[in-house]
């Protein structure tokens, strides 16, 4: 990795835990070189290829399909198991055994041993194989591929747009250091209440365990999120809130499956940032911006693909590191 990509990389990090994204201050010579040569493209013969592109255009929602199945069948797979009593996938998000694995949720692990103050083996074992397998899916692509509540919120977000756009509400936007400073609260308050309070309120947990095991009262909660996410805030709680984001953004550092960036065929026009639940990871789009002509996409990216199905010159496109390009 060159060293310009290796600070971008470090800043991502540091985006992830609530920095806002800066402009680079070192820029490869190559990508110097294709910046100067787009600024130098005659206007008329970019608009000529836009309106060509554009002609060409069709919306493809091939991995948003993709990662819905996905994530029904991840979280049916528990119902039907338990509902049919066949040892396939028992438990629920936070705690699981896929047949016979232990599989444990890192946040909720976190929080029991913080709760409980000394490490537990068999929580160690099962969050083991977990923590494996996300790092080789891509860290957050937990979010996007199996959190129930990534669904209802992307829901919410249709309805929320299709307000602002009548101009019956306008979308306030939250300081991101708060997700961190969430992490570390609840964190304190498992140590030093002895409970795993998160796991109260994470409405990752309650849609989980209300799919397996039948509607409760919790549900009103993750139904006022959702309100205050259509009505005040886009997709606040996962943005601003959730601390599993946080973690599984973590454990994304080291995950080879990420999004790749190409500057050659990009216009700026920004449609990736528009879909994005994280649109900070995408500020390399912005002209001027890429410090190479091939930037990975931090480590707070969900995978869950919408820039990709959503750029018109597949300037976005999965990758595993050191492999040829997904489809
Ligand atoms: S941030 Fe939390 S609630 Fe949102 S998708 Fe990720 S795990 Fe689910
Ligand atoms: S960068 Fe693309 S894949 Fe990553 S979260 Fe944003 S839209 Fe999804």
């Amino acid at each position: 990795m060159s060293d310009v990509l290796k600070r971008r990389f470090r800043e991502q990090i540091m985006v992830m835990f609530g920095r806002e994204p800066k402009k680079p201050v070192q820029i490869a010579e190559r990508a110097v070189r294709a910046h100067q040569l787009k600024r130098m493209t005659n206007k008329a013969d970019l608009q000529a290829t836009k309106a060509h592109m554009r002609a060409h255009e069709v919306k493809s929602t091939k991995w948003r399909n993709r990662r819905w199945a996905t994530l029904l069948i991840s979280n049916l797979l528990f119902t039907v198991s338990f509902y049919f009593d066949i040892q396939l996938l028992e438990g629920a998000l936070t705690a699981s055994r896929f047949i016979g694995f232990h599989l444990i949720d890192l946040n909720s692990a976190l929080q029991v041993m913080l709760a409980h103050k000394h490490i537990i083996t068999n929580l160690l074992i099962g969050t083991g194989t977990v923590l494996v397998l996300w790092i080789l899916l891509g860290g957050r692509s937990f979010c996007s591929w199996v959190c129930p509540y990534h669904l209802l919120a992307e829901w919410a977000e249709k309805l929320h747009l299709y307000l602002v756009k009548k101009k019956l509400v306008t979308d306030q936007t939250i300081d991101r250091r708060l997700r961190s400073v969430f992490w570390i609260i609840f964190a304190v308050l498992a140590a030093a209440t002895g409970y795993t309070v998160f796991e109260a309120i994470s409405p990752t947990g309650i849609l989980s365990r209300a799919l397996i095991y039948g509607p409760g009262l919790a549900l009103l909660w993750v139904l006022a999120l959702l309100v205050f996410e259509v009505f005040f805030s886009k997709r606040a709680w996962c943005r601003y809130a959730c601390p599993i984001g946080l973690t599984y953004g973590v454990v994304g550092i080291i995950s080879p499956l990420r999004i790749k960036y190409k500057l050659d065929g990009c216009f700026h026009e920004g449609d990736c940032r528009k879909v994005c639940l994280v649109p900070h990871v995408l500020d390399v789009v912005i002209k001027g911006r890429a410090v190479d002509i091939e930037v990975p996409i931090g480590p707070d990216c969900t995978r869950c693909g919408l820039c990709v199905d959503t750029c018109p010159t597949g300037s976005l496109t999965f990758e595993v590191k050191g492999l040829s390009k997904l489809l």
